[in-house]
């Protein structure tokens, strides 16, 4: 899922996401309900309709930016008191204004509200996050339950009901025949997805993994990593993790990661995965291709006529040089990072359908 924070990829028009194939792209919570504002997002008939963009949409909770973005934020049993980073307002979410946010905005997917346990943490401030996040999976899913025909987009009608949103806003989209995504009547709701945390502590991994199944959610997600631990340490919460979660159900592991290890978690099981790096790489003229990382602003490349990737199907490795590529990264033109994240998200998208056709062929 490439990362659309305020609604927009960085750079990337969303005919041209449709063109790479995107088939999902996430926002941030926190950042919509700061600007424009989930109200306003509401009265403009929900996200999709917005920004324009008929396929599929997931919102964090605002829990991550929240924890990320605001060193001075107050934690208590009811939410998290929080100081906006535009103009340094308080605000709250608690579980139920994060569901209520998520469904004002009206993604397809949406994210129980979780608190992010920091690294390095003690044992018992691991639990005592655990627990916290427990007793707010329950909250974020009883608020969904009650409110969530509030979504911008729910069916006016029983024949409605049987149709996906996404066939409904997305005239490219196929009812009949093939469809993807499974039976049709499932799509024509918001989801929940429950989100593990623990901390580093594999036990604390799987009871939370246990209890949040107990809560009961159609996907579940893994949260809690990236947040400054090594990487070997990443993958040993992935690997011990993802075994206490249902493989039936989509697996998300949240905020990863380099082509190589975005690799590595597909084959552990994972089914989705977020990262702002093929995009804000981009922007910093690091570019992922078939020979490994490029640093287009190296001089090294002034005068090389060669593609970026000879191996990339994508239009800018189609139609220019790297000398142009590092000549508008050099000259700071927006064409350079407009250019360098359509190829860096055709990359990361040929990552994953390789992933999915190694998958079929089994
Ligand atoms: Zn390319």
């Amino acid at each position: 899922m490439p990362v659309g924070t305020v609604a927009s990829v960085k750079g990337v028009s969303q005919d041209i996401l449709e063109d790479l194939g995107v088939q999902i792209l996430l926002g941030n919570t926190y950042h919509l309900y700061l600007r424009p504002g989930v109200e306003q997002v509401r009265k403009l008939g929900g996200l999709h309709k917005f920004m324009s963009w008929p396929r599929a949409i997931l919102t964090d909770s605002g829990g991550f930016q929240v924890f990320s973005l605001n060193e001075l934020r107050k934690v208590t049993e009811d939410g998290v008191t929080f100081r906006s980073h535009l103009d340094g307002s308080s605000h709250v979410f608690t579980p139920e204004s994060a569901m209520a946010a998520q469904i004002g905005l009206g993604a397809d997917i949406i994210m129980a509200f979780d608190e992010c346990t920091e690294h390095p943490a003690d044992h018992a401030r691991m639990r005592q996050s655990m627990e916290l996040t427990l007793r707010w999976a329950e909250r974020s899913k009883k608020y969904f339950e009650e409110h969530k025909h509030e979504v911008p987009w729910a069916p006016q009608n029983e024949q409605e009901k049987q149709i996906p949103r996404s066939a409904r806003n997305d005239k490219s989209y196929s009812i009949s025949g093939s469809t993807p995504g499974g039976p049709i009547s499932e799509g024509a709701k918001q989801s929940l997805f429950g989100i593990v945390q623990g901390g580093m502590d594999l036990a604390l991994r799987k009871e939370s993994a246990e209890r949040t199944i107990e809560i009961g959610f159609p996907g579940y997600a893994i949260g809690g990593l990236s947040v400054g631990e090594p990487r070997a340490l990443t993958r040993e919460v992935v690997e011990s993790t993802i075994q206490h979660l249902p493989a039936d159900k989509p697996r998300y592991l949240m905020g990863v990661g380099t082509p190589e290890e975005i690799v590595e978690y597909a084959k552990l099981g994972i089914d989705m995965m977020d990262c702002v790096l093929p995009t804000r790489a981009a922007r910093h003229g690091l570019l992922f291709t078939s020979e490994g990382k490029i640093s287009i602003k190296q001089a090294r490349y002034i005068g090389d006529k060669g593609p970026l990737d000879p191996k990339c199907g994508c239009k800018v490795c189609a139609r220019y040089s790297r000398a142009y590529l590092r000549h508008l990264y050099a000259s700071n033109e927006v064409l350079a990072q407009v250019l360098n994240t359509v190829h860096n998200l055709s990359f990361y998208l040929d990552t994953m359908r390789a992933v999915r056709h190694s998958i079929a062929l089994g």
